[in-house]
């Protein structure tokens, strides 16, 4: 700090009253911001090492840039509506059953199997097929949200909510 600078705020009456202004209550502004910063604390690059085709089906790092990732969890959360976030996930998903039971009887008994895929869509519209750990990761949400959310679609065969 030059003498200047001193000068010029000589006029202030204490270094007490300085501090003072440092704990005042934050604004509501302040407040989103740092809600919004913490959020972003989640924001994490993929590190289970899926480099994809042709040794491992999933596409996590090898296609997949900090800005995508951005960009993903960013349309993810626009929202804070548990319903549109849930279809979110339904659009970014794709379930198909790995096998069929030989008749409708053996169908009903089975507990119902499915097989989940998961895609993150790149900000150039271009769905990566990821493993769920990062598709959770991404998200930050829970392996019990996503299946839940998975199996209401499976039964009824719709998007109810869309
Ligand atoms: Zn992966």
């Amino acid at each position: 700090m030059s003498e200047l600078h001193c000068e010029k705020y000589n006029i202030l009456p204490s270094e007490g009253n300085r501090s003072r202004k440092k704990v005042k209550t934050p604004s509501k502004r302040e407040n989103a911001k740092r809600n919004r910063y913490s959020a972003k604390l989640l924001l994490t690059f993929p590190k289970c090492g899926h480099v994809g085709k042709p040794y491992q089906p999933f596409q996590c790092i090898s296609l997949l840039t900090m800005r995508d990732i951005k960009f993903f969890y960013d349309s993810f959360y626009k929202t804070s509506e548990t319903i549109t976030q849930d279809n979110f996930v339904l659009k970014h998903c794709s379930v198909t059953d790995p096998k069929r039971s030989r008749t409708r009887e053996q169908e009903k008994n089975k507990p119902k199997s499915m097989s989940v895929k998961y895609y993150v869509k790149r900000r150039d519209g271009v769905m990566v097929h990821v493993c769920r750990q990062s598709f959770m990761n991404i998200l930050g949400v829970k392996k019990d949200r996503i299946l839940n959310v998975v199996k209401r679609y499976k039964e009824s065969n719709e998007m109810p909510w869309r």
